[in-house]
Order: structure tokens, then sequence, then C-alpha cells
């Protein structure tokens, strides 16, 4: 638990992936982006997915998301009832 930074919850990742890869998250939203990959496996799966996307696309847009993917991302975060999912 951090005093000074404010955690993002994985719902907000998600929303942000695509502006996190395109270079347009603000740099205080970049470090507490990259701060979550680090602590949650769920959201570096995702994020991993993401960059397969790019990779196989060239980029990515809101319509290159699938949307099952979001979908099983965000019954997964309901799933959780706080305990590691804010942590
Ligand atoms: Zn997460």
């Amino acid at each position: 638990m951090s005093l000074f930074v404010r955690e993002m919850p994985c719902r907000e990742l998600v929303e942000l992936v695509t502006a996190y890869f395109d270079g347009s998250l603000s740099r205080r939203d970049s470090r507490r982006f990259e701060a979550h990959i680090r602590g949650c496996e769920h959201c570096t799966t995702y994020v991993e997915q993401m960059r397969e996307t790019i990779e196989a696309t060239g980029r990515l847009t809101e319509e290159d998301i699938a949307p099952e993917a979001r979908d099983e991302m965000l019954a997964v975060f309901r799933g959780w009832s706080g305990g590691r999912g804010s942590a």
C-alpha cells in the first residue's frame, strides 16, 4: 500500500490500454499503469495480448480489442471482492 500514489484499478487499466500503447497517456498515468502491471498477472496477460495485437496489425484501436477479451477481463475483475484486487 502506498500513501503517495493512488493505485490504478484493473478496470481503469483496461480502459487506458490503448492510450498507453499509442503514447497518449500522461507521465503520471504511465507510471501508475506500469506499477500496476508489475503487481497484477491478469493485467500483464491482458497487456501482452494487446501488444501481440499491435504487432499483428501495426496499431491498436478500440475496434481491435475483441469485445470478448474485454468482457472476459471485466468478468475476472468483478469476481474479485476487494482483497488482492486493490492491493
Ligand atoms: Zn490488474
